[in-house]
C-alpha cells in the first residue's frame, strides 16, 4: 500500500497477506476465515482508520472499554468479547455484541441465559478450552468440554457457536500447531454428536505470534491485535 496510508492500514493489509498465504498453502479458502482487529488499550482514532478502509469486526476484552467504544463508533461494526467475562458484567453486553468467545463456567453461562432470556435475545457464544492445561489461562479443560457443551445446550437462549483457545506464548509458533491440531479434532468429535443447538462452525484460534499455523490447522477467526496496532502499552 501507498504511503498515504496509515502504520494500522498497512500492517492490516499486512497480516491480509499473510492469511492468503497460510490458505493457499493448506487449500482453503479466504472467505473461510475471519479477521478481528483486536483493539483492546488502543483508541478510538486508530479504529477509525481500520473502519475507513472496510474493517468491520474488533475484538476487545473489557466491558466497560468495549461499551465506550461502541458509544463513540457506527453502529454497523460487529463486535467481539474476547477477554474473561464477569457475571456482574454480563448484563452490560446484552444486545451488543456479535459474539461471546469466552465462556468457560456453568454459572456465567446460567447468567448469560438468565440476561438473554430477560433481554428476548439469542446470545450467540463460543465455549474456551484451555488446551494446553496452563495454569494461567482461563478456559475449560479439553477433557471436560463436550459434557459442558451437552449441558449448555438446553440453555434456550444461548447459541454455542464453536471453541475458542488462546495458545501458550511461544518463541516459535510451530510450537503451537499440535495445540491448534488438538482443538480442531476436539471441535469435529463433538459435532458428529449432533447435539441439538450446538454448531462447531467457528473456531477462534491464532494471535499475531501463531495466526498462520492456526489458519493451518483449520482455524476460522482469528484475533491479532500487536500485529495490527502495534505493541500495547498497558502503563498509561
Ligand atoms: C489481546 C488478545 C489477543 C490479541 O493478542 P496479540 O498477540 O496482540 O495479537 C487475542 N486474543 C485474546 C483473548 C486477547 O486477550
Amino acid at each position: 500500500m501507498s504511503n498515504n496510508h496509515t502504520a494500522c492500514q498497512v500492517n492490516y493489509e499486512e497480516v491480509e497477506k499473510n492469511i492468503c498465504i497460510a490458505c493457499r498453502k493448506v487449500g482453503r479458502k479466504r472467505e473461510e476465515i475471519t479477521l478481528l482487529a483486536v483493539s483492546k488499550t488502543k483508541p478510538i482514532s486508530l479504529i477509525k482508520e481500520l473502519y475507513e478502509i472496510g474493517v468491520r469486526e474488533f475484538g476487545e476484552n473489557k466491558v466497560q472499554e468495549l461499551s465506550e467504544k461502541i458509544e463513540a463508533l457506527p453502529t454497523d461494526i460487529q463486535w467481539h468479547m474476547i477477554g474473561h467475562l464477569q457475571r456482574n458484567k454480563v448484563k452490560y453486553l446484552m444486545g451488543k455484541t456479535t459474539l461471546i468467545h469466552s465462556v468457560d463456567s456453568l454459572r456465567l453461562a446460567q447468567e448469560l441465559q438468565s440476561q438473554a432470556e430477560k433481554h428476548n435475545l439469542r446470545v450467540s457464544i463460543l465455549i474456551e478450552v484451555n488446551m494446553a492445561e496452563e495454569d494461567t489461562k482461563f478456559g475449560i479443560r479439553s477433557k471436560d468440554t463436550e459434557a459442558f457443551v451437552r449441558e449448555l445446550s438446553s440453555f434456550q437462549n444461548i447459541q454455542i457457536q464453536g471453541l475458542m483457545t488462546s495458545a501458550p506464548n511461544v518463541e516459535d509458533p510451530e510450537e503451537n500447531r499440535v495445540v491448534f491440531r488438538k482443538i480442531k479434532q476436539l471441535a469435529v468429535d463433538i459435532s458428529k454428536k449432533n447435539i441439538d443447538n450446538v454448531n462447531m462452525n467457528v473456531l477462534s484460534m491464532g494471535m499475531s505470534n501463531d495466526y498462520m499455523v492456526a489458519i493451518e490447522e483449520g482455524s476460522t477467526m482469528v484475533r491479532v491485535g500487536t500485529g495490527i496496532f502495534g505493541k500495547r502499552n498497558y502503563n498509561i
